[in-house]
């Protein structure tokens, strides 16, 4: 059998983009490998009504609403590859099943590299952070430190003086540059280029830094940025044009430059929030749904036009 849209990624932009299908009567797949992004997160902030929910909850509850929906199917599957097929697209995954979807919609997400810092595991999502839009809040008037070189640092260590005054910049070894590092001493932003030796904390919470040569400054939070990529090469394999900062460049309602393909969550655009992700998946879900009824409503022409003439 052939769906009318089959997504790959089931976390918030890909659950929305079913919802929407599924209740436009079309018969959705949505596969997923269980990796959203913020699984490790306590809890998720900035989503009304929800906030303050632990991600993997909000998760539990978008699926309850899907299963209400007979359109739509669910299952715990890794697609390896795909492939145009036709006007539609067929697609692979790692048990070896084959599916034919006419529409494909890639919701796959990205992966954050983390830093490699003794103790950051123990403390990543409860007291290490990469946005302080989702979690500033929480740290607020405490002192606060960043993890981050020339290029990213500077900026995620000024962008945390709303919440704190007392912001220490570790670079890792990595010089500022003298712009940077004057506009970092007016925020009242500290830095420190030496390279951190471990994160010390209990119970998840960051207590202080240890720093190559042994001294220690005591930190509540720490924010990373040290990049981030695709979580699939889908996207890639199929052709689609990506942006230099490395998202799939998405147009109108999160097409691609590839016919029938949709792109949609943190894979394709800059702002990366659930609350982001799951609008794009209704907008995806609602251009899957128009460009499937043209194509219905133009084969149903042609059927009439031929039963008319024949
Ligand atoms: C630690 C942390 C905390 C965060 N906190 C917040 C917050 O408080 N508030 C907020 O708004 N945002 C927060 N975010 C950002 C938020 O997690 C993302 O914006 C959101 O998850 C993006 O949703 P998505 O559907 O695009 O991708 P994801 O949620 O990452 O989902 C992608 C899904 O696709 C699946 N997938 C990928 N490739 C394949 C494949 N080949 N086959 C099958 N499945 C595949 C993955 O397994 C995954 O389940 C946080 C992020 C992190 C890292």
């Amino acid at each position: 059998m052939t769906y009318d849209c089959i997504i790959v990624g089931g976390g918030p932009a890909g659950l929305s983009a079913a919802l929407m299908l599924g209740r436009c009567r079309r018969r959705v797949l949505l596969c997923d490998g269980g990796e959203q992004r913020n699984l490790a997160a306590r809890r998720m902030h900035g989503y009304p009504t929800r906030d303050g929910t632990p991600p993997a909850e909000f998760l539990r509850l978008a699926r309850a609403e899907l299963s209400r929906y007979p359109t739509i199917e669910c299952r715990e599957l890794k697609i390896v590859d795909a492939s145009k097929d036709g006007s539609g697209f067929v697609v692979l995954a790692d048990d070896g099943t084959r599916l034919k979807g006419r529409k494909l919609l890639l919701a796959t997400g990205i992966v954050d590299d983390l830093p490699d810092l003794e103790g950051l595991q123990e403390l990543y999502g409860a007291s290490v952070h990469h946005c302080p839009y989702c979690d500033a809040w929480e740290w607020r008037d405490r002192p606060l430190a960043v993890y981050g070189g020339p290029e990213h640092g500077p900026g995620l260590a000024l962008s945390l003086t709303p919440w704190s005054a007392d912001v220490l910049l570790c670079t890792g070894g990595s010089r500022i540059v003298p712009d940077a590092a004057a506009r970092l001493s007016a925020a009242g932003i500290k830095v420190r280029e030496t390279p951190i030796l471990r994160l010390e904390g209990r119970h998840g919470m960051l207590e202080r830094i240890v720093f190559a040569g042994g001294d220690t400054v005591a930190r509540s939070a720490l924010f990373v940025c040290t990049g981030q990529r695709q979580r699939s090469s889908l996207a890639e394999r199929l052709g689609c044009r990506f942006t230099l900062k490395g998202a799939v460049d998405t147009g109108k309602c999160e097409a691609t430059n590839v016919s029938g393909l949709y792109v949609a969550g943190d894979a394709s655009k800059e702002a990366q929030f659930v609350v982001v992700a799951g609008a794009e998946g209704a907008e995806a879900g609602m251009a899957v749904n128009r460009a499937l009824l043209e194509e219905d409503l133009a084969h149903s022409a042609r059927v009439s036009g031929l039963t008319a003439t024949g």
